[in-house]
């Protein structure tokens, strides 16, 4: 047997996916990883849950490192590896 394995390397993130866990909401939504650089709290468009304050948003940091190793591709790319289902 052999596992199938989903890989993408870290040049192809363009988009987060939210999946929302306040209050039993659920709601799932997408962002772009440019968003997540805007001065402002990340809110559920469904239950219009705010994480953040003001300035900030808790994937702030998560886009600046992005950006940072991005900046390094000529160098290196860094490449995520899920395990998939096992093959027969
Ligand atoms: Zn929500």
């Amino acid at each position: 047997m052999s596992k199938t394995l989903f890989s993408f390397l870290l040049s192809e993130l363009k988009t987060v996916r939210i999946l929302c866990r306040e209050k039993k909401c659920g709601g799932i939504f997408e962002l772009p990883i440019d968003a997540l650089f805007l001065k402002r709290p990340i809110e559920c468009p469904f239950c219009e849950a705010k994480w953040g304050d003001g300035q900030n948003n808790p994937l702030k940091d998560l886009a600046h490192i992005l950006e940072k190793l991005g900046g390094m591709s000529q160098l290196f790319d860094v490449e995520f590896v899920l395990p998939g289902e096992e093959r027969k």
